[in-house]
């Protein structure tokens, strides 16, 4: 385990907030630094491997997860857009049909891609607001898949 640790309410100790974001951006778990939290890129582990964090700890918890991951498809897809304006603006025959695939493409390649993403920088947040008070449960589905 790498990085600083600063004491939580319940006298765990979490890495700080920077150390868990660099490691969420690298798909690792935000709290141990395990890099073995997904398997087949999109299938998220209940548990970490290492640690025992619940990632899904409740019903709804995951939403903050597909809000960032939304919010990396709208900026790809606006930026797709402001190419478009501006090529569109300086050349009045640029086809709209290409543009128009790979906003399609953009729309639905960009949220799978970053799901592994949005999920681990999340966790680091969700880690960041509650401090770790939900730490690891003994469960014996430890660290299977769903
Ligand atoms: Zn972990």
């Amino acid at each position: 385990m790498t990085g600083d640790v600063r004491p939580s309410a319940d006298q765990e100790t979490l890495p700080s907030p920077g150390t868990m974001l660099r490691r969420a951006v690298v798909r690792h778990c935000p709290r141990c630094g395990s890099g073995h939290v997904f398997r087949r890129w999109v299938l998220l582990a209940k548990r970490c491997p290492r640690c025992g964090y619940q990632f899904n700890r409740e019903e709804g918890s995951s939403l903050g997860a597909y809000v960032i991951n939304f919010a990396f498809t709208i900026g790809a897809v606006a930026i797709l857009l402001v190419f478009f304006i501006v090529k569109a603006a300086s050349d009045e025959s640029v086809a709209l049909a290409p543009w128009l695939i790979v906003g399609v493409v953009v729309a639905l390649g960009v949220p799978a891609f970053c799901y592994p993403f949005s999920w681990m920088i999340w966790t680091a947040i969700d880690l960041m607001l509650h401090g770790g008070r939900f730490g690891p449960s003994r469960s014996p589905d430890h660290g299977r898949y769903r």
